[in-house]
Parts: C-alpha cells; sequence; structure tokens
C-alpha cells in the first residue's frame, strides 16, 4: 500500500477529520490483568476502508505534516480518553509520536494544557517514541523531552532491538520504558540469539531502573517466555489486535486476565541480590586497598536500607502478592539480618579493619546471602506448582 497517496490526500483526510485511533490493551505481567492501552493511528477512508499508519506515517513524516497530525490526534485521544475512564479509570494510554513532532513547541505546549485543565493526569499518559535515530544531535529535543519527563508524563523507547546503538541513546534521553520490538519478540521462540537479545535487554533495563514492554506477542509460548525472563509488560494479537475504540471498551469491560506465574520476576530478585552482595564486596575490598580510582567512584554505592534496596523494593511492591507464603514472610527477617552484617561490614571497613580481620564478617555476609537465595528459589517452587495446579 506504502506510496500510493499523495500530500495532497492526507491533508485532505486530515481536514475531513478521517485519521481514528484504534487501541491496543497492554497487560501487565505480575497482575496478569489489562493496565494500558496504545493508541494506533488508522486512516478510516469514507469508503469505509481502513489503512494502516505504515501507508502514510512514513510520507507523514518526510513531508512535516506528522506535526498537524499528532496535534490533531493528541486532542483526539483526550476525548477517547475520557472514554475509556469512564469505564475503567487505572488504564495508561499511550500514543505514539515521532521525535520530529518535538522540533517545536506546539506538542509540548498542547500536552502541558491538557495537564493544567485536568484533562488527563500525567501519570496516566504515556509517549512512545518513534524514529529517534535521526535526532540524537538535537539538543532541543532533549530539552523538550525532560520537560515532559518533569511533567509526570512516562517516555517509553519504542522498537527497541530494531535499530542500532540504542543502548547509548538509552543513556542519555529521558525513557522510563523500552519496548522491544515486534521483529525481535517474534523471533524468540525459534532463534537462540533472539532470545538472549531478548534476556539481555530486559536485565538491563532493570539494572537501568526502566520497564519492559514487549509487543507482537503473538503465541502463549512467547508470552510465557518472556514473563520467564522478567519482562514486566505485554502487548500483541495473542492478547487482542487493535481495536476500534468501543470494541475496546467491551473488551476491557470483559475483565480478563492472563497467566502469571513468579519465575520472571523472582529471577530478576535473586539478581538483584547477587548484585547487592558483589557491590558490598567491591566497595570492602576499594576501601581497605584505599583505592578510589575512577572506575571505583562510578561503582554503585551499596544501598543498606532494607526497605529500599532493589529486592526490598520488590518485596514491599509488587512481591506483597505473596504475604501469606510463609517462604516470603520468613524472608523478611532474613534479608534484615543480611543488611545488618553488611552495614557492619562497612563500618568496620570505614574504621580501617584490615581485610583478614573482616574474613569472618564476609562468612556471615554469605551465609545470611543463600539463605536469602533459598527463600527466594522457595517461594518460586511454590508459585510454580501452583500455576500447573491451576492449569
Ligand atoms: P508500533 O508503535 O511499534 O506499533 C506496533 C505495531 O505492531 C502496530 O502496527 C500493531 O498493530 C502491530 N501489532 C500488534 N500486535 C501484533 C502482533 O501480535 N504481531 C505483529 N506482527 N504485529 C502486531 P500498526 O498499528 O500498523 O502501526 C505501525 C507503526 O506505525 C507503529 O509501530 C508506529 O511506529 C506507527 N504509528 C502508529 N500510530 C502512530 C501515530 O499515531 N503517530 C505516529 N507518529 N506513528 C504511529
Ligand atoms: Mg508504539
Ligand atoms: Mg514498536
Amino acid at each position: 500500500m506504502s506510496g500510493c497517496y499523495s500530500l495532497k490526500d492526507l491533508e485532505r483526510a486530515l481536514s475531513n477529520d478521517e485519521f481514528v485511533y484504534y487501541y491496543q490493551p497492554k497487560v501487565c505481567m505480575v497482575t496478569g490483568e489489562v493496565c494500558g492501552t496504545e493508541a494506533l493511528i488508522r486512516w478510516q477512508k469514507p469508503d469505509c476502508c481502513v489503512i494502516r499508519p505504515s501507508a502514510f506515517i512514513p510520507l507523514a513524516e518526510s513531508s512535516g505534516l506528522i506535526n498537524d497530525i499528532t496535534l490533531s490526534m493528541f486532542q483526539k485521544l483526550l476525548i477517547d480518553k475520557s472514554i475509556i475512564h469512564d469505564n475503567c479509570d487505572k488504564l495508561t494510554i499511550s500514543f505514539n509520536a515521532s521525535a520530529k513532532d518535538f522540533l517545536n513547541n506546539k506538542l509540548t505546549e498542547a500536552i502541558e494544557h491538557a495537564i493544567n485543565n485536568h484533562l488527563i493526569s500525567p501519570d496516566k499518559l504515556e509517549i512512545e517514541l518513534t524514529e529517534t535515530v535521526v535526532l540524537d544531535e538535537m539538543k532541543d529535543v532533549r530539552d523538550k523531552l525532560f520537560q515532559i519527563q518533569e511533567l509526570g508524563i512516562l517516555l517509553t523507547m519504542d522498537d527497541f532491538g530494531a535499530g542500532y546503538s540504542n543502548i547509548n541513546r538509552l543513556s542519555k534521553w529521558p525513557f522510563s520504558t523500552i519496548k522491544l520490538d515486534t521483529g525481535l519478540v517474534g523471533k524468540i521462540s525459534f532463534s537462540k540469539k533472539n532470545l538472549t537479545i531478548a534476556q539481555s535487554s530486559i536485565m538491563m533495563a532493570h539494572q537501568l531502573g526502566l520497564d519492559v514492554v514487549a509487543e507482537g506477542i503473538e503465541t502463549e509460548n512467547i508470552y510465557m517466555t518472556l514473563h520467564n525472563i522478567g519482562c514486566t509488560q505485554a502487548q500483541g494479537c495473542w492478547i487482542s489486535h487493535p481495536l476500534p475504540l468501543f470494541d475496546f471498551i467491551e473488551f476491557i469491560k470483559l475483565n480478563r486476565s492472563w497467566p502469571t506465574v513468579a519465575t520472571g520476576s523472582l529471577y530478576m530478585a535473586q539478581l538483584d541480590h547477587i548484585q547487592w552482595r558483589k557491590t558490598i564486596i567491591d566497595t570492602i575490598f576499594s576501601l581497605c586497598n584505599g583505592d578510589i580510582n575512577e572506575l571505583s567512584q562510578l561503582r554503585e554505592t551499596p544501598e543498606l536500607d532494607p526497605t529500599t534496596c532493589r529486592l526490598g523494593i520488590w518485596y514491599y511492591g509488587s512481591g506483597k502478592k505473596y504475604k501469606g507464603n510463609i517462604w516470603y514472610d520468613y524472608l523478611e527477617e532474613a534479608h534484615a539480618r543480611l543488611h545488618k552484617v553488611g552495614l557492619k561490614l562497612i563500618e568496620s571497613a570505614l574504621r580501617g579493619t584490615s581485610i583478614n580481620r573482616l574474613i569472618p564478617l564476609m562468612r556471615d555476609l554469605t551465609e545470611q546471602s543463600v539463605v536469602v537465595i533459598q527463600m527466594l528459589q522457595e517461594i518460586e517452587n511454590e508459585s510454580i506448582t501452583e500455576y500447573t495446579n491451576v492449569k
């Protein structure tokens, strides 16, 4: 279809109000429930033919008409949003914007105006940024995106894993989420290389404190695989195709749920814990060696409070759903004990205690660390048993 339309066709369609949004649900892999939706543009022609964006967005982008389309679609999103939130107010709504939409102030001002006038709450709005490649050097765009982030709006890097040097861009731009590309996701069930790329991307995002959405999930097998490696949200035709607004409303009224099993989040919790222990050991080593070089200064400082370390954030956050599980309940005390040993170690090293005299405390740290890992794995075992029994 691409290439059949002229700029005049698109301008006419825009002035005739022929662009609409379809909505595709996103499922939270921790709760198994719909937690958000992505608005995807469609060109609904007067003859009822529905045209996909690949047939006209490239021309809109190259001609600059995309700016007018995005502004007009944002106003539509605000109307659709009221209808969606009347039916389910917890859903986050995301829309796609090209990085070019931030070359001028118009979109940022429209968003700011909507927030200031309470037309949408910033924590329910998310922007999926496409076409980020060409704009790396444009400082103005970056500044505007930081402005957007300061408003409290979430920014997603769309199509992660499709281009190159995305990782570099992640460190420079204020993203809160990465979205694994449809092409990558579609191949993980038959390509080990793609599975490894997906797994490493998820781990890296987790370390950077970013959420991971996988799009293009077409089978239960792909959903479960991504779940198992710690992906946090899922989207794809296995859950639902993009739907016209009122079909989407009917869909959310069904209150459907998708499988949840704790393996992915518990795997991440174990990795967080191993990483924390390593940070303690590295810090002790640097302190005892008087080794304050550039690398050791860049190194993460260990979080000594058990409620705010990464494992603690999981425990008192999404992990809370295991309350009542005996291993989960014991874990709190074991984890606090581990942190006490960690604190003692750091304090002793700061007082100048030699590494040899710290060995007994390091052994304590290892012992407590093994207990924590064992408890996490026991919760994992019970979660798997529960999941298989339900199936
Ligand atoms: P995207 O944002 O990465 O959206 C994902 C695309 O994957 C959508 O195509 C969606 O319909 C499709 N998809 C959903 N589930 C599956 C699945 O299970 N398997 C596969 N293979 N594909 C699936 P769509 O709607 O044709 O949109 C294509 C692209 O057009 C979008 O990719 C986005 O980059 C762009 N786009 C869509 N709406 C807008 C918009 O309003 N503004 C801008 N600037 N770009 C838009
Ligand atoms: Mg998108
Ligand atoms: Mg995408």
